[in-house]
């Protein structure tokens, strides 16, 4: 399988990648299955079941609504922010969902939605969908999962992809293939290309160099304004805990310093934790984001980036290029390899991945050869292994939010310190991978994305 830049970092809605854009694509998957089998019009109702972690923090992280939204036919990377709530709304009042925008089918979340606390056996986040005709018997069914980072396969574990993806095909021969950090070394040393390079040569089986351009600063932009809109809104996050946005509040300090303090050499550091704040209060409230792998960790790249652009000198659009194909790449051993699911290896494949790619990245536009860019990406997963996901109350808020902020400057720290070094190291990024899959296989269930360990059952709601 070839995995593209556009595989890693796609544009979406938060709260959730596994469990939000993951979902709504299979829903959105399945409807089309039953218009391409001529189903639509027997199809009275649909009973959707969800399995394992969708069912323990499906709530919280808005699988539910992803579901009806698929089911009546959106698209995470279509979707307006605006038009969500409306068209939930429509759906919970008439108790009818219009399936795929064309077959009104009866629709009431008690009986259709099924949240099982049995996983599924090939992934812990596991749906199936079953059509029924207005008898009650049954049209169609299909079981879907999704295995991080947005990415959905169906029961034969071939991948599911929305018609907008950029990512199609992905059996294309790539030029420079490389499955690991080793073999992306092997191909950067052989050929002296660096890993930006290569990966872009590698990108141009799929698009134009000026389509490419276009789409990578695409991926930018809607980064940089989920920074900006996180900067812009106060308020409270939705659900029970009604946290507090922090993003405006701190932007506005950060805006108007007090000019008789004397210079705060860590300043910027204010300023990567604010960009990762913004990012993720967005993800939080439903927002669109840049899966950057997964919408948890949504923050942890653009804050790494926004600290290049603005405190590095010499930054310049060839970087942001540079940056997001060197941290794909890393992403992409971390797909082949590891795993981007919270459900599976708990924050570890979530922030621990995204500071691994974006520690790499940063590297790379330092200056830092490929040898040093694979030690920075090793270090930033290196200090992240055994990281539980133990969201409160099922939300992708706490520690989710923060976490990014620490992700962020933990990156920035390792790509510092690999550029201190020469490129050699003890503990090869393929090896932290490998350690990253054991922990999170020792790991306890209730620390993957269930919410029945660590902070989730030890803080009290109001
Ligand atoms: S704790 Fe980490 S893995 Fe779990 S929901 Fe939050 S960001 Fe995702």
């Amino acid at each position: 399988m070839s995995v593209s830049a556009f595989d890693l970092f796609k544009i979406g809605i938060g709260p959730s990648s596994s469990h939000t854009v993951g979902p709504m694509i299979a829903a959105r998957q399945f409807a089309c299955k039953l218009r391409a089998a001529g189903l639509l019009p027997a199809t009275a109702t649909l009973v959707t079941e969800l399995y394992g972690s969708l069912s323990a923090t499906g709530r919280g992280h808005g699988t539910d609504r992803a579901i009806m939204l698929g089911l009546a036919g959106h698209q995470p990377d279509q979707i307006d922010p605006n038009a969500i709530e409306p068209a939930l709304a429509s759906i919970r009042e008439t108790q009818q969902l219009r399936l795929l925008d064309i077959q009104p089918i009866a629709f009431r979340e008690k009986e259709h939605m099924l949240f099982l606390r049995k996983s599924l056996p090939f992934h812990p986040n596991g749906m199936r969908f079953v059509a029924l005709d207005a008898a009650g018997a049954e049209l169609a069914s299909a079981e879907y999962f999704s295995v991080g980072g947005g990415f959905v396969v169906d029961a034969d574990g071939q991948r599911v992809l929305n018609e907008t993806s950029l990512a199609l095909p992905t059996a294309v021969e790539l030029p420079y293939p490389f499955d690991t950090g080793a073999d992306l070394l092997a191909q950067c040393s052989r050929h002296q290309m660096s890993i930006a390079a290569l990966m872009l040569e590698n990108e141009k089986q799929w698009r134009t160099l000026p389509e490419l351009r276009r789409q990578l600063l695409a991926i930018w932009q809607t980064m940089a304004g989920a920074v900006q809109r996180g900067c812009a809104s106060s308020g409270h996050l939705p659900g029970r805990m009604q946290v507090q946005r922090r993003a405006a509040g701190l932007y506005q300090q950060l805006q108007n310093p007090d000019k008789n303090a004397p210079l705060d050499p860590l300043a910027a550091m204010d300023w990567v934790n604010l960009y990762a704040i913004a990012v993720n209060e967005e993800n939080a409230v439903g927002g669109r984001v840049v899966t950057a792998p997964t919408n948890g960790a949504a923050g942890v790249i653009p804050a790494v980036l926004h600290y290049q652009q603005r405190f590095v000198a010499g930054a310049s659009e060839d970087h942001i290029i540079d940056f997001l194909l060197t941290a794909a790449a890393i992403g992409i051993i971390y797909k082949k390899n590891g795993s981007l699911s919270g459900a599976e290896v708990g924050c570890q494949g979530e922030v621990g991945v995204a500071c691994s790619m974006a520690a790499g990245a940063l590297a790379a536009v330092m200056g830092g050869s490929p040898a040093q860019v694979e030690n920075a990406a090793e270090i930033g997963m290196e200090h992240n292994l055994g990281m539980t996901c133990d969201p409160i109350s099922g939300l992708v808020q706490i520690p989710c939010i923060e976490r990014n902020a620490m992700g962020a400057i933990k990156a920035i720290n390792a790509a510092r310190m690999a550029l201190r070094g020469n490129g050699t190291h003890v503990v090869s990024l393929d090896k932290v991978i490998k350690t990253m899959m054991q922990t999170g296989a020792d790991m306890k269930t209730k620390y993957k994305e269930t919410s029945r360990g660590g902070l989730a059952v030890n803080i009290v709601e109001c």
